[in-house]
């Protein structure tokens, strides 16, 4: 395993931007796991399958090709060759995604990829399960928290930004429905890792959360150099 930072949070913690930021500044490769699982997602509802449709996404798994890539600053999301980086934010992608992340074989094919990844490379990884499953010996665990209102709020002023049309009220449903399927499945709920460090982004601004993590890894990784 290579240096390892797990960030766990829900949607709308702030995450996504954050691990962005502290990857850069901290040299680490930024790995946005939902992004994973939500291509799956688009895969099979492309071809009009049900989350039911356990043979079917064995299917869509044992061809399926998924590519994260930076280019000119951007993080782009290839799905069998085809950039997907919008796609996968789509509000149809957002009422699907939980129940697709529940299903077993589809867990079972994006958590070697993870796990893959953190090995060769020192990453930063983004989810929900990455300090708990992906990598429970991650050298730093985030558990990143925000208020259920604060998150909507973020959430439906991104979605503005980026032109996606879409009321308050639908955000703020689609997230605690989420919430409810991420942290009530049987596989890798969504829960806080034990040793995972809790901060609150409520009402801290990107700034502050982005400084505190750094904090924490200068420190991790000065304890590492010193032992060796
Ligand atoms: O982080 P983001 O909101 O883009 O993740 C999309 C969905 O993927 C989440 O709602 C969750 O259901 C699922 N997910 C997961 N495990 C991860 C990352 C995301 O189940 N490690």
């Amino acid at each position: 395993m290579a240096f390892v930072v797990a960030i766990d949070g829900p949607a709308g913690s702030g995450k996504g931007t954050i691990t962005k930021i502290v990857g850069e500044k901290m040299n680490l490769i930024n790995i946005d796991t939902g992004a994973m699982y939500r291509c799956v997602t688009l895969a099979c509802l492309e071809k009009e399958i049900k989350p039911e449709d356990n043979d079917k996404i064995s299917e869509v798994l044992e061809s399926i090709d998924i590519k994260l890539e930076k280019q000119n600053e951007k993080n782009l999301v290839f799905l069998n060759g085809k950039d997907v980086s919008e796609e996968i934010r789509t509000t149809r992608v957002n009422e699907n995604v939980a129940k697709f992340a529940a299903i077993k074989i589809i867990r079972d094919k994006i958590t070697p990829i993870e796990r893959k990844m953190g090995e060769i490379q020192d990453v930063i990884m983004e989810g929900r399960d990455i300090g708990t499953v992906v990598f429970p010996d991650a050298d730093v665990k985030i558990y990143l928290d925000c208020s259920l209102e604060e998150r909507a709020r973020r959430r439906y002023k991104q979605n503005l930004q980026k032109g996606i049309n879409s009321s308050y009220e639908e955000v703020l449903e689609n997230i605690k429905q989420r919430h409810k399927l991420e942290t009530e499945r049987d596989i890798a709920p969504f829960v806080k890792a034990e040793d995972a460090i809790y901060i609150d982004s409520t009402n801290l601004t990107i700034e502050e959360v982005t400084e505190k993590i750094i904090e924490i890894i200068s420190k991790k990784k000065l304890e590492i150099s010193n032992k060796n």
